[in-house]
């Protein structure tokens, strides 16, 4: 495609989402990397632009603001080409100029062994972000296509790249929630690392998912037909395959390939959370479901806001599939995290606070935990724990607890004693009076950390109240307090 056909394209996929966005400026910074990177090549021996017009054509996916995609064509500029930066501001302000700057700066910040100097990178790494965003965001777009292309580079080259991005990169995006990327990239990152492990799982997971087509169409047939009485819109979608995700589940539970039944998952999208809660109870009625599989992460939302209703379904020939069950926004959100939020933001300045969703202000929350690591470095000032801290900040959504034999309990993070008293056993929460951790009794919304000792102490007279699902979290103590409260109603 010529050069124009790329830039018009462009356009056409910002048109959709800024209608009102100021094309003229990104024809501008389109044609000015152009000029820029006149002559230079990738290692793929094609022109230099298609890196600036790919990274800037992936930020659209998140629907990105102009100076953000304007930022992006422009990201190599400073560091690969002769253009300074008073030539950048004068020709494009000073957001845009900020931005490239930006991401010039965390280009320089190279991953290394040295734990010290691990730790450094990583500290004006977090302060970059809390400054922009959208500085992080560009870099990870730029890194996905740097990704996508790698094979072009030497096989060192190659192994050093991936293992920066594994290191420095896709905790970001977990983080971020940017799981669509998170994927792409770790599934990238794997077959580079452990090129024969990549391709074992590969093959194995195609051999399977082909015996297994027939199935899954006969679910999907099955669900469609339950749904057509129904009148309201809704989309089933397979869920994409990550070996990476596979391949670190077998050694989580430290079994071969044959034994991991939940390969494969479907999505239904629909429109409203009411309805999802009526596809739910469609799919409890017309299938077997796998014990202690419904996760309601619509009541109980993870601490990155995604929500969805997951249920594991046994097909009638004995095919297990999760099915997770969202509206579109809930949808948008799985795949692209907070960064999806940047427009609403954009907006609010614009428009005032009486435009703001509920969701943005959870956004501006939500990068708290930067603040929060940040801060804690004052404090420990030691390397390890500060990459420790960062460690569990950007890969948390689960807790562990033990019981008195040393079982381990896995709970979600903010989890409190009485969702440990019904994780342990139902009957146990229904009379739970209190639970002892490391010793000391604490109160039922005592909130559970990693590591804990815990002991739920029991008591015949007591019974769940409409106040404990104040208190629980889970979806398993919820449902059960639920159901006690129901049937004791009358
Ligand atoms: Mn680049």
């Amino acid at each position: 495609m010529s050069h124009q056909q790329d830039l018009q394209e462009l356009i056409n996929l910002i048109k959709e989402y800024l209608p009102n966005a100021n094309f003229s400026l990104i024809e501008k910074a389109y044609n000015f990397a152009l000029n820029a990177h006149y002559c230079q090549t990738r290692a793929s021996g094609e022109p230099y632009i298609i890196h600036c017009y790919n990274t800037a054509k992936i930020l659209t996916e998140l629907k990105l603001d102009e100076a953000t995609i304007c930022a992006a064509l422009l990201h190599d500029v400073l560091e690969d080409t002769l253009v300074v930066r008073e030539e950048l501001k004068e020709e494009f302000g000073e957001e845009i100029t900020t931005l490239v700057e930006g991401v010039t700066k965390i280009n320089s910040y190279k991953f290394s062994d040295n734990i010290t100097a691990q730790a450094e990178n990583w500290r004006k790494m977090l302060l970059a972000i809390v400054k922009d965003t959208r500085v992080i965001i560009i870099k990870l777009a730029d890194r996905l296509h740097n990704m996508r292309t790698i094979k072009f580079l030497s096989p060192d080259k190659q192994k050093e790249i991936s293992t920066e991005t594994l290191t420095l990169y896709t905790p970001f995006a977990h983080r971020l929630g940017i799981y669509k990327w998170k994927s792409e990239l770790e599934d990238l990152i794997f077959e580079v690392l452990q090129p024969a492990k990549y391709k074992e799982i590969r093959a194995k997971w195609q051999a399977r998912s082909e015996s297994n087509v027939q199935n899954l169409e006969l679910v999907q047939q099955q669900i469609k037909e339950k749904i057509a009485g129904l009148n309201f819109p809704y989309r089933i979608l397979a869920r994409p395959k990550n070996l990476y995700g596979i391949y670190k589940k077998m050694q989580r539970q430290e079994k071969p390939f044959s034994a991991i039944q939940d390969l494969f998952g479907m999505r239904i999208i629909t429109d409203t959370q009411e309805h999802c809660y009526t596809l739910l109870s469609i799919i409890q009625s017309e299938f077997k479901t796998l014990e202690n599989s419904f996760t309601d992460y619509i009541a109980v939302p993870k601490a990155n806001m995604y929500q969805s209703l997951h249920i594991t379904i046994v097909s009638d020939r004995n095919v297990i599939v999760e099915i997770q069950i969202r509206t579109e926004e809930m949808h948008r959100r799985a795949e692209y995290g907070i960064a999806a939020h940047w427009r609403y933001k954009a907006a609010f300045e614009k428009n005032g606070a009486a435009n703001l969703k509920q969701t943005d202000v959870n956004m501006e929350h939500h990068l708290e935990f930067i603040k929060h690591i940040l801060e804690s470095q004052k404090d420990v000032n030691d390397s390890n724990e500060f990459l420790t801290a960062i460690k569990t900040e950007c890969n948390f959504d689960q807790i562990y607890v033990s019981t008195p034999k040393g079982d381990a309990v896995k709970l979600p993070e903010g989890a409190t004693a009485l969702d440990f008293a019904y994780a342990v056993h139902s009957d146990i929460g229904d009379r739970c009076m209190g639970v002892k951790v490391d010793g000391k009794m604490v109160p039922l919304d005592y909130k559970l950390k990693t590591g804990q000792k815990c002991e739920a102490l029991v008591r015949k007279n007591i019974c769940p109240t409409e106040n404990w699902l104040k208190i629980a979290i889970t979806a398993q103590a919820r449902s059960r307090i639920r159901k006690y409260l129901r049937e004791h109603k009358k």
